[in-house]
């Protein structure tokens, strides 16, 4: 029998969300231990288009890109978890990953 480490965190455990940029691996993190400004819209180490200025980055915005989603999404389950506003779901999300070697 084999057995395998997993580490499961919840989007509290998240420490910071990283950016890496496609074009010149230019890095920005966001620290999540307070709210912290929008996304630019152009990278800051090449300059290169990182999100369109045309539209909003909302979770229910049907034509944003899915990174833009999961940041906000974040961001909502973070900052405004306990939102009157937001309807609230019967769980709480977990994210579970390998052991690293
Ligand atoms: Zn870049």
């Amino acid at each position: 029998m084999t057995s395998e480490k997993r580490f499961v965190a919840g989007i509290g455990d998240i420490k910071a969300l990283t950016l890496e940029c496609n074009n010149c691996k230019a890095r920005l993190t966001y620290s999540l231990s307070e709210k912290t400004g929008a996304i630019p819209f152009t990278c800051p180490g090449c300059n290169v288009e990182w999100r369109s200025p045309d539209y909003p980055y909302g979770a229910t915005e049907p034509k944003v890109a899915p990174a833009l989603k999961l940041i906000s999404a974040v961001y909502l389950l973070r900052f405004r978890k306990d939102d009157p506003e937001q309807k609230p779901v019967g769980f709480s999300v977990l994210l579970e990953f390998d052991e690293p070697r």
